[in-house]
């Protein structure tokens, strides 16, 4: 038997985008309830993405700080021993942590949390299928938050065992001994890393010309040059155009240049992109309009589908696949369906990569300014010159702060170095309102901190920097 409940509002997913839509909704005073498909909340930022990829980037960094920089601060450990099941548990435990969280504060809020796949069944109707059960909610508003899935390179599908995407990636039993990456974007850089830390030969394969290809050309070659220097191995320019599976391996024909060459993996990640989740779910029926190139769908300002009550926001829509513009979204669509302005400033978006060094950003890249020929000034400062770097020995890395060349707003901020992630939030306020490259010089930083490295690069684009002669 079907049973129907009655909503102000019904959210499909619960990840970033939609638990904290669900969390605002109801603080707005709407009956909210959030369909998962999957036990566990969080969608794929709690299970499968940022949180469990930076349990493992923290492990596996605490494990080469132990192997390589331990021994210079007088530390001895003696033979040093990896258990990589111990690290998964970790891992799993953090895991499982955040999204027993997710599940309290959204039933501290009083939201029905219901289990099952959904699908749009018309007239403003979800349809929740569980095993054999069936369940309709009606929703005076509809929020799509179904997010994303990884994309497949043509010929060479996932297997889970050899060719894998991110989410086996996170959870090898094994060190691979070689490991070969297709993608050097957020996916292939990050995992990258933690396998390489932890002991793989990793080689990445990147079709364009550079690594990480959204960021300031200056920052990239940096961690191009840095990433290389710890061992990560890249072949630009270059296509995987067949992958054959032998009984151990993996071997890959590379092509670059009309030349074919062959290497062979122990596994073999393809991190070349996500794709927005919009299969089954009845949106072409509903009237649902999706952009056939890349499947995002469609809304408006206010994050409205073509179909009147129904709105998008999060993987699903144009723009970052970032969990911060998910959320920023879920709480901007809600306000406006509870007749509120919301609203978000994707120019102060940040962005982080969380290889070692960080390297995070804001605003626009030197090259976005120059193509937009905005006249502009750029100061630069390295972590070399920061006390606070040289005590924790990270030498590497740079502040890159780029502002009007007129008026001294400030238009970019681009970091890589150690805590880049956290230092770029001074950066994003500091855009959000509207401040100068001297008000960031100007502010007293704290002493030593790395944030002083900022404020010197705010210096040095009116040339006062106290430590460059
Ligand atoms: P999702 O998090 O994908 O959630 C969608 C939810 O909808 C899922 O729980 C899914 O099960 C559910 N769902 C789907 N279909 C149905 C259905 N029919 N019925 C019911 N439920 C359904 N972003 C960052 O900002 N920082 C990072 O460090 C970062 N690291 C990442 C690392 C990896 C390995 C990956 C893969 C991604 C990472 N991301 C990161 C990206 C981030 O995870 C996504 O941008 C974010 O999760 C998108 O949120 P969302 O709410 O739109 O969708
Ligand atoms: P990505 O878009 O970051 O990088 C994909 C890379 O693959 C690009 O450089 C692209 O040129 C390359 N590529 C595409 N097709 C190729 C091919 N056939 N051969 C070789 N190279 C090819 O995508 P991703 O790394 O898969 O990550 C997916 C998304 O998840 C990211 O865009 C990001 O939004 C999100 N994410 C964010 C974080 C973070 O915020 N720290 C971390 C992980 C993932």
């Amino acid at each position: 038997m079907t049973t129907t409940d009655n909503y102000d509002l019904v959210i499909i997913g619960s990840g970033p985008g939609g638990y904290v839509a669900a969390v605002r909704a109801a603080q707005l005073g709407l009956k909210t309830a959030c369909v998962e498909k999957s036990p566990r909340l969080g969608g794929v930022c709690l299970n499968v993405g940022c949180i469990p990829s930076k349990a493992l980037l923290d492990s596996s960094e605490y494990y080469h700080l132990a192997r390589e920089h331990f021994a210079e601060h007088g530390i001895k450990t003696g033979r040093l021993t990896l258990d990589l099941a111990t690290l998964m548990k970790r891992k799993n435990r953090v895991v499982e942590e955040l999204t027993d969280s997710v599940r309290k504060l959204l039933e501290g809020n009083r939201i029905d949390i219901v289990q099952g796949t959904a699908r749009l069944a018309g007239d403003k109707q979800v349809e929740v299928t569980l095993g054999k059960k069936k369940r309709v909610l009606k929703g005076t508003s509809i929020l799509l938050a179904t997010g994303s899935r990884p994309l497949e390179v043509p010929g060479m599908p996932f297997d889970g065992q050899k060719i894998v995407s991110s989410t086996e990636a996170l959870n090898f039993d094994t060190v691979p001994k070689s490991l070969g990456i297709v993608g050097g974007g957020y996916i292939g850089l990050e995992l990258g890393s933690v396998w390489m830390r932890l002991g793989s030969k990793v080689t990445v394969v990147e079709m364009l010309p550079k690594i990480a290809t959204t960021l300031d050309g200056q920052v990239g070659r940096a961690l191009d040059r840095i990433l290389r220097k710890q061992g990560m191995l890249f072949h630009l320019n270059t296509r995987v155009v067949k992958a054959q599976k032998t009984a151990q391996k993996i071997k890959v024909t590379l092509e670059k240049g009309g030349e074919n060459t062959a290497m062979t993996f122990d596994k073999l990640l393809v991190a070349v992109g996500r794709k927005p989740l919009t299969e089954g779910l009845g949106f072409e029926e509903a009237g649902i309009e999706t952009d056939p190139g890349t499947g995002h769908i469609i809304v408006d300002t206010a994050y409205q589908t073509r179909v009147p009550g129904v709105y998008a926001i999060g993987d699903l829509t144009p723009g970052p696949m970032l969990a911060h513009k998910a959320s920023a979204e879920g709480i901007a669509v809600v306000e406006n369906i509870a007749g509120h302005a919301g609203e978000v400033n994707y120019d102060t978006l940040p962005s982080v990569i969380y290889t070692w060094p960080e390297v995070a950003s804001v605003g626009l890249t030197e090259e976005a300014v120059k193509e937009r020929e905005i006249p502009y000034c750029v100061g630069t400062y390295p972590f070399s010159g920061a006390g606070r770097a040289r005590c924790m020995g990270e030498k590497e890395g740079f502040v890159k702060l780029i502002a009007h060349g007129k008026t001294d707003r400030i238009l970019g901020v681009h970091i890589i170095g150690p805590r880049a992630a956290d230092m770029v939030a001074e950066c994003v306020l500091a855009m959000e309102f509207g401040a100068s490259s001297e008000d960031i010089a100007r502010t007293v930083h704290g002493h030593p901190t790395f944030s002083e490295a900022l404020q010197e690069a705010a210096m040095a684009i009116r040339k006062c920097s106290i430590y460059v002669s």
